[in-house]
């Protein structure tokens, strides 16, 4: 079951490694968060402190791991990282934040998934760089305080709605990273290419750019599944027409929807007469998780007009009924 928008990694993506921007000059887009990341790291290098600590919000694929990484490159930091939910007990965060190093970087992904008794553990650490450990149990147990080195804390989630104030005031910087522009994808993909040795048309770039639904994550499998298509059945160049082909081939329509954004927009069109109907309701009826509708469909969806949300729930807009009626699916 591997859909295009999933935000865990598809097998046969090895060369991820060498096409994520390893600098801030490289890292595509976004140029208000660059611009205020550039400034602050190079006053905490002057001053020769480490970064305050950041937090990144936006839906997956939209390069807050990979600013994580830069953060940590540009600052001549190490980076230990892990998400909120492997880390089960105390003693699982405990264990990352002693083994860090002065100045070093801890990513913590999905950090919105932390269970609350290690986020507990959090407050002490970003603010006074120590942790109070429970030694013993029982009658006998007593907590002791550790300092830690001082540490920067990147945090990633998918909404900063999903964090409690306590944690979400610790941050000395909170980022909001928004769905890319046809643009700033295209020039991604051009990227990738030329790092992967595709030979790539500017019109076969921005084919994919439009149908990437906003996101780089999708605009770099969107190219190699167009990759492999114009490799078999082409001379291996990717055009605007190869690009559409081998798109349209994997049921990914003009605008980038799959056959589960169709789904869901019919089951609110069709089946709720437009709605409003509750996201439950939705996700029960295409056989899918809440947090995958809210989290990776529907943003797209919002910011294409196609959904609105509304108190009472979602429903279709116009442009929306128009698009299923089109026959361009
Ligand atoms: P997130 O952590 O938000 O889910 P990632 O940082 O893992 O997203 O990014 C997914 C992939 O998309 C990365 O492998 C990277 O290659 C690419 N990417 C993301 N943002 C950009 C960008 N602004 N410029 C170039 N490539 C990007």
């Amino acid at each position: 079951n591997e859909r295009i928008p999933s935000p865990s990694p598809l097998c046969g993506e090895p060369d991820d490694a060498a096409i994520r921007p390893a600098r801030l000059d490289e890292f595509v887009g976004q140029p208000q968060i660059k611009e205020a990341l550039a400034i602050a790291i190079a006053a905490a290098k002057q001053r020769g402190e480490s970064l305050d600590h950041v937090l990144f919000s936006g839906p997956p694929g939209l390069g807050k791991t990979t600013l994580a990484q830069i953060i940590a490159r540009e600052m001549g930091a190490g980076i230990r990282s892990t998400t909120g939910p492997v880390l089960e007990r105390p003693g699982d965060l405990a264990a990352q934040l002693t083994a860090l190093a002065h100045g070093d970087v801890l990513f913590i992904d999905e950090i919105h998934r932390l269970n609350p008794v290690v986020e507990e553990i959090l407050y002490p650490a970003m603010e006074d760089s120590c942790i109070d450990v429970m030694i013993g149990e029982g009658p006998g147990a007593r907590s002791v305080q550790l300092p830690l080195e001082e540490f920067t804390l990147i945090g990633a989630t998918t909404k900063v709605g999903l964090l409690g104030s306590p944690l979400r005031d610790r941050f000395g910087f909170i980022f909001r990273l928004n769905l890319y522009e046809v643009p700033d994808l295209a020039k991604i993909v051009e990227r990738s290419a030329g790092i992967m040795q595709i030979p790539i048309t500017p019109e076969g770039a921005d084919e994919i750019a439009k149908r990437s639904r906003g996101t780089p994550r999708i605009a770099n499998r969107l190219l190699r599944r167009v990759r492999d298509f114009a490799t078999v059945r082409g001379d291996g160049r990717i055009d605007a027409e190869t690009a559409d082909r081998a798109l349209t081939m994997l049921g990914i329509d003009h605008l980038g929807l799959d056959d589960l954004d169709r789904r869901i927009l019919s089951v609110i069109a069709d089946d709720f007469g437009g709605g409003p109907v509750g996201v439950r309701t939705i996700a029960i009826s295409v056989g899918e998780e809440v947090r995958t509708i809210e989290e990776v469909y529907e943003p797209y969806l919002i910011q294409i007009g196609f959904i609105k949300r509304t108190p009472q729930g979602r429903e279709t807009t116009g442009a929306a009924l128009r698009h299923l009626g089109s026959g361009l699916r």
